[in-house]
This record gives structure tokens, sequence and C-alpha cells, in this order.
């Protein structure tokens, strides 16, 4: 073949845009990742925690439609703040993974971008985060609402296992992790659990801290906006005495919290 009469090579062409449902995106500091994050709020949960702060998210028919290319535009009109800030973009929800591909396809793009990317799962879903996916994610922020299978149903209404799995998997493939366990009095606060759950974290090298998250009601006016009922309204913040305690079992097994 003549290859002087061959067509030059095409420049790749861009991949389409993947669409998903988000509810909301917001700017915040300290609690999604490091610095200041870009939120995008996807919609749709299959989990009912009973402190969820987020009930708006639950139902993908309440969310929006949109292309990763929009919420790139608008990520784009932070970048410059963002990164001085020391920060990225964190894909929340909702759960994320029930979008795995505008989830993988708006992580890909802001890595492209030099954005430095965290993901906010459950892990439920964990087998539909890709190798790639994980790949494209600089920091997981892994939600293990109780080590212990029985509180675990009664405080999410889902089983606690595919967590735990996705929990190794991330481990194995070495991709760092913060751990967030929120403490309810009454409800997570058994310490013989939460002993558990810090020998298994222990056990994880890629964790870098666990975020000990005291219970609070702040969503109460939210859920009653909504016309739903708060499930742990008439349950009381944890204290301080039950704070440093908790932090204190982590510690033995050599976890760091905040
Ligand atoms: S997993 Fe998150 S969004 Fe879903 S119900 Fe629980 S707290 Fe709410």
């Amino acid at each position: 073949m003549n290859s002087r009469h061959a067509p030059p090579p095409r420049p790749a062409e861009p991949a389409p845009a993947a669409t998903g449902v988000i509810s909301s995106w917001d700017l915040s500091v300290g609690v999604d990742g490091p610095g200041t994050r870009f939120v995008v709020f996807t919609s749709g949960c299959s989990l009912r925690c009973l402190y969820c702060q987020n009930p708006e998210t639950w139902h993908m028919r309440d969310g929006r439609p949109v292309t990763t290319e929009e919420v790139m535009a608008e990520i784009g009109r932070y970048q410059r703040f963002i990164t001085v800030a020391g920060g990225g973009v964190t894909i929340s929800g909702g759960e994320p993974l029930l979008q795995p591909r505008f989830t993988a396809d708006l992580l890909r793009r802001c890595r492209d971008s030099g954005l430095h990317t965290a993901l906010d799962t459950s892990g439920l879903l964990g087998e539909r985060a890709t190798d790639a996916m994980l790949a494209d994610t600089d920091l997981v922020l892994l939600d293990i609402k109780s080590y212990d299978a029985v509180t675990y149903r009664r405080l999410t209404g889902g089983p606690l296992q595919p967590t735990l799995r996705f929990a190794r998997r991330l481990a194995d493939l070495g991709r760092p992790t913060w751990i967030r366990f929120v403490l309810v009095p009454g409800v997570t606060d058994d310490l013989e659990d939460v002993d558990g759950l810090a020998r298994f974290v222990a056990s994880l090298d890629n964790v870098e801290r666990v975020d000990v998250l005291p219970f609070h009601r702040m969503a109460t006016d939210k859920y009653r906006r909504l016309g739903l009922r708060f499930p742990l309204a008439d349950t009381s913040p944890p204290d301080e005495e039950l704070l440093a305690r908790v932090h204190d079992r982590f510690h033995r097994h050599g976890v760091a919290t905040t």
C-alpha cells in the first residue's frame, strides 16, 4: 500500500458526555474531602438511613437531568478558586454509584482537568465501581455506619457486607480512603461494635483517618418541608464524654480520628 496516499490520522474524538440526574451542587469546606470542595449531589439512593441529612436526594424523579459537560462548565467557574484553596470536586448524593457511568465520566473529566477528585459513597453498590473509575478517584469517603449487621440494617434498611467487601477492595487497590462514622446515641454507640469497626479499619492500610461525626438534627426542618417526619427527632446529639470514649476506641487500635 502506498502510504503517501493514506489519509492523515483523525484526531481522537472526545468521549460523548454522560447524562445523569442530580439534586444540586454546592461548595463546602472541611467535611467532603481536603480543602474547599465543589460537591455534586447525585439523585437516587436505595438506603434510608435514619439520620439522613439529604432526603431530597432519595428519588431520581426529584432530580434534574444534566450532562457531565454541563457540570464541568459549572465546575470551571470555580476551578481556580478551589484549586488555590487546596480542594477539588466531590461526587456525593444520594448514592453516586447508582449512576456509575455518569459518575465515572465526571471523575475522569475532573481528573483530566487537573482537579483532585473524591467519591462519597455508602459502598452498598461498590461492585458497580470499576477499577478504572477508582483509579480516577483520589480519595474515597466511605461511610461505615455500623460494624454490626443487625444495627446496620436497622439504621439503613440495607446489608452491611457489601460495604465491608468494598472497603477491602479499596485496600487491595491501595486507594486512599477516609472512613466516616456517625455517632448516634442509642443506635451506633455500642462500644463493642465501635471496637469491631476500629479493628477492621486498623487492618486496612489505605485508610488515612476515621471521621467520627456527631449525630445532629439540623435536617429536621428539611424533612418537615418534604412532608416527612425526621425519624430521630427525639434523639439527642452525643455528649463530649461519649465522643471522647469513641475516639479513644479507635486510637487504641492505632487509628487516627477527627
Ligand atoms: S446512604 Fe446517604 S443519601 Fe442514602 S439514605 Fe443514607 S445518608 Fe441518605
